[in-house]
């Protein structure tokens, strides 16, 4: 990968982390507890919290497993072998990187 390439993934990935920590701050407070709400709301409606109380806390465990991948790739971004296929040794597509940061084999040796 060229220094452009990289610096173009480097910035992408660092809009996404951006992105990721913004959506985490929503995401923590939706999936603490909604003891506040539940004597103002019916049985239907605590159910309904409590459920998508769950949703936010299994959302908020993905975008932390997402946002230590993205940092991890990011922190070995100006390495040599950086973006090259670990077995061909091809450039794996930006696209791929940005998707799947952990990525070390190009989509043909993947596959
Ligand atoms: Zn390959």
């Amino acid at each position: 990968m060229d220094q452009a390439g990289r610096k173009a993934l480097e910035a992408r990935m660092l809009r996404e982390i951006a992105d990721l920590k913004a959506q985490m701050g929503d995401l923590e407070e939706r999936a603490q507890t909604v003891e506040l709400d539940q004597q103002a709301v019916g049985r239907l409606s605590r159910m309904d919290s409590l459920a998508n109380q769950s949703i936010a806390v299994n959302a908020l465990g993905k975008a932390k497993s997402r946002l230590a991948r993205l940092e991890r790739a990011l922190s070995r971004i100006n390495d040599e072998d950086f973006g090259l296929c670990a077995d061909c040794g091809d450039p794996i597509a930006p696209a791929r990187l940005l998707a799947m940061p952990e990525a070390v084999l190009c989509v043909g040796c993947a596959d």
